[in-house]
């Protein structure tokens, strides 16, 4: 059995106005933001999946059920800092995580950095060891008409003690 193990996940969530938007963990300032249970960063729960799938621990509906008043509104952040604890229990340590998230509007440039912070800090890594990247799908499909936003994740974790 190697040490090491990757994970993929990805999510969706439609686009109303008037909500507020939070991707990678930060408010971006938009007039339409993520209809969800929780806070709705379609990012997060990309990154969520993506560690639980490394571990093979199911999915983030299974650990966070959207028919929960528990975590009705919650901050993705405390959904992802549960996830980093089932992995540590397990023994797991979080290598790197990449992210991409596609939307067409607004551009995410400027909020990169600090949703590679706020990712870093809430998994305890390194910013070094989290990429977030933006595209837009040159206005095809629900991305680019601007109806929703989906985001992809892959992360490598490995045994500690294996570094
Ligand atoms: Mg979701």
């Amino acid at each position: 059995m190697y040490p090491f193990r990757i994970g993929y996940g990805y999510d969706v969530h439609a686009l109303a106005e008037g909500l507020p938007l939070v991707l990678g963990g930060i408010e971006v300032a938009h007039t339409k933001g993520c209809v969800a249970h929780s806070d709705g960063d379609v990012a997060l729960h990309a990154i969520c999946d993506a560690l639980l799938g490394a571990a093979a621990l199911g999915d983030i509906g299974l650990h966070f059920p959207d028919t929960s008043p528990q975590f009705k509104g919650i901050d993705s952040k405390r959904l992802l800092g549960r996830c980093v604890e089932l992995l540590h229990e397990r023994g797991y340590a979080v290598g790197n995580i990449d992210c991409t998230i596609a939307m067409q509007r607004p551009k995410l440039r400027p909020y990169i950095d600090r949703m590679r912070e706020a990712i870093a800090r809430t998994v305890g890594i390194e910013t070094d060891a989290v990429s977030v990247k933006a595209t837009t799908t040159e206005k095809l499909g629900f991305e680019g008409r601007e109806e929703g936003v989906s985001a992809s994740a892959v992360v490598l974790i490995f045994k500690s003690g294996c570094q």
